[in-house]
């Protein structure tokens, strides 16, 4: 699973959601977040992102990132 972190603060771009197979990008508190049971992991929109602000789930220090996304792609 990616998800989306900090960096996406008020971030205005859209590409990444545009470029997902599987539309699981949802509109957090004030970041994008991606829905962890959605995404399949397939890494395409990583590079898509301006911001660089979609990384790994498996990369350290993920853990509060991961609680929110989910959190927040919940809620729709
Ligand atoms: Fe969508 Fe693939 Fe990115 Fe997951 S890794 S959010 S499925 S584009």
């Amino acid at each position: 699973t990616y998800v989306v972190i900090d960096n996406c603060i008020n971030c205005k771009y859209t590409d990444c959601v545009e470029v997902c197979p599987v539309d699981c990008f949802y509109e957090g508190e004030n970041t994008l977040v991606i829905h962890p049971d959605e995404c399949i992991d397939c890494g395409v929109c990583e590079p898509e992102c301006p911001a660089d602000a979609i990384r790994p789930d498996t990369e350290p220090g993920m853990d509060s990132w991961v609680e929110l996304n989910r959190k927040y792609s919940e809620l729709w």
